[in-house]
């Protein structure tokens, strides 16, 4: 099971990566960070397969795939 980390420090809520996700495993939230914007979250629907390309797509290497219990940090 896979799991994202955001750093919502850095993301600008750009959507590059919930637009890319090839398994549609990635969605905006509703909620705000304390930037105002809306981060991405993943679904809780199991599609994420771990293949990172929303970690090499972000420009602002706000995303890291990892495996186990999501953090924000
Ligand atoms: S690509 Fe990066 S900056 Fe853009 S919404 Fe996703 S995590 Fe945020
Ligand atoms: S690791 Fe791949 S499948 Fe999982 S959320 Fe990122 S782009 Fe989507």
């Amino acid at each position: 099971m896979h799991t994202i980390l955001i750093d919502e420090r850095w993301c600008k809520g750009c959507k590059l990566c919930t637009v890319n996700c090839p398994t549609r495993a990635l969605h905006m939230a509703e909620r705000f960070t304390k930037r105002g914007i809306h981060p991405p979250e993943l679904a809780q629907n199991g599609r994420c397969n771990g293949c990172r390309l929303c970690e090499l797509l972000c420009p602002d290497f706000a995303i890291t795939v990892t495996e186990g219990v999501g953090v924000h940090l």
